[in-house]
C-alpha cells in the first residue's frame, strides 16, 4: 500500500497557519477597534469630559491572550511566525506593537554616526519597556 501522493501546490499544516493567521487578526482588531462600532457606543461619545482624558485600550488583556496563544501555537507545531507579524509582537509583554503602544526611533551607536549602515530601527513597548532592534 503506496502512501497516497499529495497535491502539487498543497501547503502542509495549512490549518495551523489558518489559525495563526486568524490569532493575529483578531488581536490586531481589538486593539484597533477599541469600543466597537461608533453607534453601539452611543453615550460615551457625547460626553464631553470623555473627548479631553485619554482613554485606555479596553482589550488590552484580550490581545495579550490572543497574541500569547498565537505564539505558543506556533511554538508547539515548529512552524516560524511571519517576520512582519513576529516584528509586531512585544517579547516582554505579548503586546501588539503599533504607533499607539511603542515608540520607534532611529539609532546609530558607531562613532557619532559614522558608519551610515550601522543604523538600528529601535522600538520600545510603551507597557514593559522591552526594545527590539532591526538593521535599518
Ligand atoms: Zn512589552
Amino acid at each position: 500500500m503506496a502512501k497516497e501522493k499529495k497535491a502539487k501546490g498543497s501547503m502542509p499544516n495549512k490549518n495551523v497557519h489558518l489559525r495563526l493567521s486568524f490569532l493575529h487578526q483578531a488581536a490586531s482588531y481589538l486593539a484597533h477597534n477599541a469600543g466597537g462600532p461608533a453607534e453601539l457606543r452611543g453615550n460615551e461619545e457625547t460626553d464631553a469630559n470623555s473627548r479631553s482624558v485619554k482613554r485606555p485600550r479596553p482589550h488590552t488583556a484580550q490581545t495579550r491572550h490572543l497574541l500569547s496563544h498565537m505564539k505558543g501555537v506556533s511554538r508547539k507545531s515548529v512552524i516560524r511566525l511571519q517576520k512582519d507579524v513576529k516584528r509586531t509582537v512585544c517579547k516582554g509583554c505579548d503586546q501588539l506593537l503599533d504607533d499607539q503602544s511603542s515608540t520607534r526611533t532611529v539609532e546609530n551607536k558607531s562613532k557619532g554616526g559614522a558608519k551610515p549602515w550601522a543604523s538600528v530601527l529601535v522600538v520600545k513597548c510603551n507597557t514593559c519597556g522591552t526594545a527590539k532592534r532591526f538593521p535599518t
